[in-house]
């Protein structure tokens, strides 16, 4: 499979994972490597975070989708916490 981002730019480039956002492949230049905490639920659904993170690969676009995503939730919580 070639890199899908690197196919738009006009290159021809071998991908070595899939985003896990939009699921284009992606070569290492485009491939963006985050950890990503799995989660169980304990007693009184509390939801707690297992270690080791293991990982998630975004390519350019989803990840900043996703930090976009993240920046928002953050800011909610700050207003429903001064509301
Ligand atoms: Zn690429
Ligand atoms: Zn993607």
């Amino acid at each position: 499979m070639k890199c899908f981002d690197c196919a738009g730019l006009g290159r021809n480039v071998d991908a070595v994972a899939v985003c896990i956002g939009c699921g284009a492949a992606v070569c290492p230049d485009h491939a963006h490597v985050m950890p990503y905490w799995l989660t169980r639920t304990a007693v009184i659904n509390r939801t707690v975070t297992v270690e080791p993170p293991t990982r998630a690969i975004r390519c350019g676009l989803c990840r900043q989708a996703h930090d976009t995503a993240a920046g928002h939730r953050l800011s909610e919580v700050h207003r429903s916490v001064r509301s």
